[in-house]
């Protein structure tokens, strides 16, 4: 199949959406935002034995990861996603199955989230696959929320449960953006991040954006099964999968003391549970608190990319 057959495939494929006037098939795609709203807009990179192994993982599922990542950037600012443009490098042989596959696993994905497929790129390549997609959204009358407002006394909470996702929910989680929207109407967010590189290293960014610390209780965090599951495989800790696996993508965000405690009651995200786990502090540094007040330093390792 060639590159024109495939733009072809492709365009008979992709949904019209008012949002977006111009799509496939010109320059550049126009995109309209609700008035008076700013645009958000995220990109992600894959790459075929880096961050994916077509070996163990379907094509489907890695076109599906490659938006979901991307929704939930969206979602940690609080905003709405609008429209999506993939890119592919595609191998020579068998790209043309391949990128079915890939948008295949993208369009589903895109259709529970109401995202427009707005335009992109295909190359062929002799090394291994690249998936880029870039996602456009909007912020919401209420604005975006960002890493730096967290302030000090704030609560620190978490949607869902930590730890172990690489045995098989990053490829299939739920990027969090109707629960996103649905706090960020609710209630007054300070600051907000997807757990990507693991807690420890994410609620790092909020702090380091916001100045201060954050002072955890151990016993609070959210442990999943799958970090239990991965504890007792590899001998580390549960509580050490929780705060330092890569790949959650849950949420993580602060607010007023008073305020938090009314949405822990409330609980008013469905089928996603919302848990306290510590407080920020003026205190740069994350710590264990006891219930003696004692404090500990938190020493982790997160989930970085080495660059050279
Ligand atoms: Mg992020």
């Amino acid at each position: 199949m060639s590159e024109l057959e495939f733009i072809r495939w492709l365009r008979d494929r992709i949904v019209a959406d008012a949002r977006v006037p111009v799509g496939p098939g010109d320059d550049a795609a126009v995109v309209r935002l609700a008035e008076g709203r700013e645009a958000v807009v995220t990109t992600d990179l894959m790459v075929e034995g880096v961050h994916f192994d077509l070996t163990k993982t379907s094509p489907r599922l890695v076109g599906r990861k490659a938006l979901a990542v991307n929704l939930s950037d969206i979602a940690a600012m609080a905003a709405e996603p609008v429209a999506a443009f993939v890119s592919v490098a595609l191998p020579k042989n068998g790209g043309g199955e391949l990128a079915r596959e890939l948008f295949a696993g993208i369009a589903e994905l895109a259709d529970e989230f109401g995202v427009a497929i707005a335009g992109g790129d295909t190359n062929r390549t002799d090394g291994p696959l690249v998936i880029n997609i870039t996602l456009l959204g909007q912020t919401t009358q209420r604005g975006p929320v960002l890493r730096s407002g967290a302030r000090p006394g704030d609560a620190v909470l978490v949607t869902g449960e930590l730890g172990g996702s690489l045995a098989g929910r990053h490829l299939t989680f739920q990027p969090r953006v109707r629960e996103a929207l649905l706090l960020h109407e609710r209630c007054e967010l300070h600051a907000m991040i997807d757990l990507s590189d693991g807690l420890a290293t994410d609620l790092g960014h909020i702090v380091e954006e916001s100045g201060g610390g954050a002072v955890l209780r151990a016993e609070s965090i959210p442990i999943s099964e799958a970090a239990v599951a991965a504890a007792n495989e590899d001998g580390r800790g549960a509580i050490e999968h929780a705060l330092c696996d890569g790949e959650d993508f849950e949420l993580c965000f602060t607010l007023a003391e008073a305020e938090a405690k009314r949405l822990i009651d409330e609980q008013p995200l469905e089928g996603v549970a919302v848990h306290r786990i510590g407080t920020i502090s003026r205190e740069a540094g994350l710590w264990w608190e006891t219930d003696d007040g004692t404090r500990r330093k938190i020493m982790v390792k997160g989930y970085e990319h080495a660059l050279d």
